[in-house]
């Protein structure tokens, strides 16, 4: 049977990073729940003005709501160009209808005659893992590369058509799931994580 202290509750509600998050933490000892899985149906107002404070105020309000480790996570678009917007904003950048596509159109609008230099961009990932209200770890991970001038591949989620990773020469959205984890910003931030949990996990027996 799991042992409840391998239990690691999801607090996302995005299906793509959550699909992600599984993908690197999901395997043996772990457990991971989403918040779905206990029903807990509060959302979280999100209030911060950065990745940091965004990831740690969710993890700390969902940790009080059970008594499971609660990784959180905040992650972002950051251009150059557009003075680091859309930043915390990524997932609304196109306003409070926004879908993957119109955020997508959008940059390409604004980036439309922007020089090389301009189109420089990151993906930054926050996770803020706690416990009972009290925060036990926190990493953040970065992968940088440009905008594209147009949409190139159907992998993904969110911006990744429109991130053109150099060392690859394709964008986020023609990676398999694999290749994005080796490089990509969560999957830095989450190899990290795992290190982590692995390490407290063996130090803090049930
Ligand atoms: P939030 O952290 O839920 O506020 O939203 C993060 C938003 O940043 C997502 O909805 C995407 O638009 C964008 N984003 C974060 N990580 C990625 C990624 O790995 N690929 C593409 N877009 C991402």
């Amino acid at each position: 049977m799991q042992s409840k202290k391998n239990i690691v509750i999801l607090a996302t509600t995005n299906p793509g990073k959550a699909r992600e998050i599984r993908a690197s933490l999901g395997s043996r000892p772990l457990s991971i729940l989403t918040l779905a899985d206990l029903g807990i149906r509060t959302s979280y107002p999100e209030k911060g003005t950065t990745f940091e404070q965004n990831a740690r105020g969710k993890s700390l309000f969902y940790s009080q709501k059970s008594e499971f480790l609660t990784l959180a996570e905040d992650s972002g678009l950051a251009v150059e160009g557009l003075g680091g917007a859309p930043g915390i904003y990524s997932a609304r950048f196109s306003g409070p209808r926004a879908t993957d596509e119109k955020n997508i159109q959008k940059v390409l609008r604004l980036m439309k005659n922007a020089p090389q230099q301009e189109r420089r961009a990151q993906f930054i990932c926050c996770l803020v893992l706690s416990q009972r209200g009290r925060v036990i770890k926190k990493v953040t991970g970065r992968v940088r590369g440009t905008i594209a001038f147009e949409k190139k591949g159907e992998r993904g989620f969110g911006y990744d058509p429109i991130f053109y990773y150099h060392p690859f020469r394709k964008t986020f959205g023609e990676l398999t799931p694999l290749e994005k984890t080796r490089v990509s910003h969560r999957g830095r931030a989450l190899a990290e994580m795992k290190r982590f949990l692995s390490a407290y996990l063996k130090n803090h027996p049930a």
